[in-house]
Parts: structure tokens; sequence; C-alpha cells
């Protein structure tokens, strides 16, 4: 099983999939069947990355599996949907978070190489060498395939804190070096829900039972996870994370003439929905800046390969030739070039292609340069998305009704 990295690959998944997301997903969706040499899964849709990537939006994949069967058989997936959006905005709302995840991993890394005892133990899990067979599976499942089922992410992530008493964050970080779909919201916000970090207190617990029931169907019979840990204590953080939502951009006529920038996280102009075409596509893949550790090589070809040809589908599209934006190169450079002042692009939320792209494109701002375009089910969700799942979960019709998505 292979991601390709285009918007075609994924809009050809999306419809494979649309009809398999009905009853039978809420049914099937927690097994972890293993992964198929020759196709995708077919309990779960595997979409992620494409959707990571901007190559798909959340609304597309809504609307296709709305038309397949309705809100109400669509409801499990639909919610499913939703936890990436209620993620994303979230921790707009929570910058904080953000850095201190990025603060908390540089300092684990530094008591790594500090510390023989640790370097061997982060060594032993991330090599898949722990003993626990189950977790061991899925630590080379993830780096040889560039993806974990949910359910195992729950699980490894679960052993990684409370069994092999890892922080957190370097857990976090190697799913960020090795995911296709790595993402700032819901990798980082999904590592503290089940730390105990996000809903306060309240912490995931593997247990080798759960994990056997759970992986039954695989081929090779059920992953045994044994010596886990029989309790989950809740981690704890001085920090506080105080929320307030940041005003977003309203969507304004676009400038002309612009250059239209994608990235890792907008790869693909089409969800943009961009209705005056631009005069230069500029591409900015930054995958290196997921982590200061070595980035997977699935991971970091799909983010560039998505960005690359993402930027040539963009540029056949409307006629207009592509730049590459190195890093350590300046945009101002590239716009002067070309003759143009203004930039347009998707709305960057928190994570590290902002934290890397943001330098220069915050000057842009700074000099009404820059036009970001937000999509209309962020902006309707994420004012719901201020504390638990379940504010988001009882706004989803009127959000899918908003957005004429209600479905029949
Ligand atoms: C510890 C941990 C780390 C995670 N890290 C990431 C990550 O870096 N990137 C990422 O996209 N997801 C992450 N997830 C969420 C989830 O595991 C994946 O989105 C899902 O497994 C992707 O597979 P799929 O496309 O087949 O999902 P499906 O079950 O087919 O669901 C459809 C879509 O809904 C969204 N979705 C489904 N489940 C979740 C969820 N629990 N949280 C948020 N969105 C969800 C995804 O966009 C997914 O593509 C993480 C979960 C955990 C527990």
């Amino acid at each position: 099983m292979t991601f390709f990295p285009t918007r075609a690959a994924g809009l050809e998944r999306l419809h494979e999939f649309a009809q398999s997301a009905g009853d039978a997903y809420a049914r099937n969706r927690n097994f972890d069947d293993g992964m198929s040499e020759k196709g995708f899964r077919t309990n779960i849709s595997q979409l992620s990355p494409w959707l990571h990537a901007g190559l798909l939006s959340e609304t597309e994949v809504l609307e296709a599996v709305l038309a397949a069967h309705g809100p109400k058989s669509a409801e499990s997936f639909i919610s499913e949907v939703f936890w990436r959006v209620y993620f994303k905005g979230y921790l707009e709302q929570r910058p904080t978070i953000w850095r201190s995840f990025t603060e908390g991993r540089d300092a684990a890394f530094a008591k790594v190489d500090n510390n023989s005892g640790l370097a061997k133990a982060y060594g032993v899990a991330t090599e898949g060498r722990t003993g626990i067979a189950a977790f061991d599976h899925w630590a080379r499942e993830l780096v040889e395939t560039g993806y974990l089922h949910n359910h195992a992410r729950m699980w490894f992530a679960s052993i990684w804190i409370f069994t092999l008493k890892l922080d957190w964050e370097l857990g976090a970080d190697f799913f960020l070096r090795h995911l296709a779909d790595g993402d700032a919201a819901s990798n980082t916000l999904s590592w503290r829900w089940v730390a105990g970090l996000h809903t306060a207190g309240k912490t995931y617990l593997a247990t080798a039972s759960n994990i056997a029931r759970f992986t039954e169907r695989r081929p090779d019979g059920p992953l045994s996870a044994e010596g886990l840990a029989e309790e989950a204590e809740p981690l704890t953080e001085p920090q506080e994370h105080s929320r307030s939502m940041p005003p977003l951009p309203k969507n304004a006529p676009l400038p002309e003439p612009y250059a239209l920038l994608l990235h890792d996280e907008a790869a693909s102009h089409e969800p943009l929905g961009i209705d005056i075409a631009p005069s230069l596509i500029i591409s900015a893949p930054r995958p290196e800046a997921r982590s200061p550790g070595e980035i997977g090589k699935i991971a970091q070809e799909f983010a560039r390969d998505a960005t690359q040809m993402g930027a040539n589908a963009a540029s056949d599209a409307f006629g207009c030739s592509v730049t590459q934006w190195t890093a350590g190169e300046a945009i101002a450079d590239i716009l002067s070039n070309a003759g143009i002042e203004n930039v347009v692009t998707a709305y960057l939320p928190m994570g590290w292609t902002k934290d890397v792209l943001w330098p220069e494109l915050g000057e842009l701002e700074a000099d009404g340069r820059l036009t970001q375009i937000v999509c209309d089910l962020d902006r309707s969700t994420w004012p719901h998305a201020r504390a638990g799942f379940f504010r988001v979960k009882k706004a989803i019709p009127d959000v899918l009704g908003e957005l004429g998505l209600a479905g029949g």
C-alpha cells in the first residue's frame, strides 16, 4: 500500500471508500486488521495523508460521504472528520500548547543526549526492540509504511507513556517524523489526550485484552502485549494554556497580480476555490521542519512530492510558471524578480509549517501583501472548539446546514 501524493490519487481513494463510510465504518473502524500489501484497508479510509497535505479538503470528503449515505448512517465517519477540524481549531486558540510541545521535545532530546540509559531506552522503543510484541510491530510498521491505525496510535502512545515511561514529547515527535499524515494539531493533542493533559485527569490505558480483541482479524492472528502498566496516572504540567480566538482574516477579493503559495499543508490549489488566476506559483515544501531529528523517508517524500506535483498542476491549470522557495531564500527576492507584490495562500494554522514560513510571510502580512484563505468549515467550526469535543459534536448538524452539506 502506497500513498501517492497527488489530488487525483486522493480523489480516487475517496470515491473508492465513500461507499464504506456508513454503518459498516461505525461497526468496524476500531479494528486494526493490519496493512495489506496490495491495497488500502477496507474498514477505514486512510485519507489522512491527503487531508493533511491539503490535496483534499475535509469539506469535499464530507460531501462525498453524505452523498453516499446521508447524515444518520455516516454519523460516525462525519464525527471523525470533525475531530480533525476540532483539534485544529483547539490548537489555534491555545498556541502555547504547540510552543510547550516543541520546547518539551527539545528538552527531552537534550536529556536523551546526556543520559546513556535514556538513550538506550529511546533507541529500543523506536527500533521496536522492547519485547512487547504489539508495540514492536507498530514501531516498525510506522517507519516502514508511514501510517498507523488510530487504535494502534492510541495503544502505542499509552504504552510509550505509562509502560515505558518515556517523555510523551519524544513519542509525539517519533510519530511526526514518520507519519505521512503527521499533523501538528491532531498529533500533539491526541498524545496529550492519552497522557491526561487534554481532558484534565482522564488518561487512556492500553490493555492486552483490548489489543488482542481489536487485532484478532489480522491474517497472522492477534498481537500480544505482555507486561503493560496496569495504571495510567495522569501527567501534569506547570503551565496553563489559556484560550483566545485569533481574529481570522476575512476572505477578501484576491489582489491582482499575485503569486499563489503552495506548501506541505496546502499542496493543491483546487480546494481553495480560487476565482482569479495567479501569475506565479511558489512551491515551498518544508518537511524537514517537522523535527530537529531525521524525518522518515515516506513522510518526507510525500510532503515534498505533494507540494511539487501540486505546484505543477496549478501551473498547468493557470498557465503560469512555478518557482521554488527554498529554505534560506528570501521570498521578497522571488517576488521582486517576478515583479509581483502580493502572495495568496491557505490560512496557516499553528504548527511547523507556520513556524518556518511565518518569519517572512508575517512581514508581507504587515505590509498588506499577504492574503490568507480561510475555509468555511474551519470558520464555522472553530468557534465551537473551545473545550471538549462535545460542543463541536453538538454543532455538527448546524455547521453542515450552514455549509449547505446537510445531506439527505
Ligand atoms: C496518538 C495519536 C496521534 C495521532 N496523530 C495524527 C496525526 O499526526 N495526523 C492525523 O491526521 N491524525 C492523527 N491521529 C488521528 C487518527 O489516528 C488519524 O487521523 C487516523 O488514524 C487516520 O486514518 P484514516 O484516514 O483511515 O481515518 P478514518 O477513520 O478513515 O477517518 C477519516 C478522517 O477523519 C479524521 N480522523 C479520524 N480519526 C481521528 C482522530 N481520532 N483525531 C483526529 N482526526 C481523526 C482524519 O482526518 C481521517 O482521515 C492521531 C491519533 C492518535 C491517537
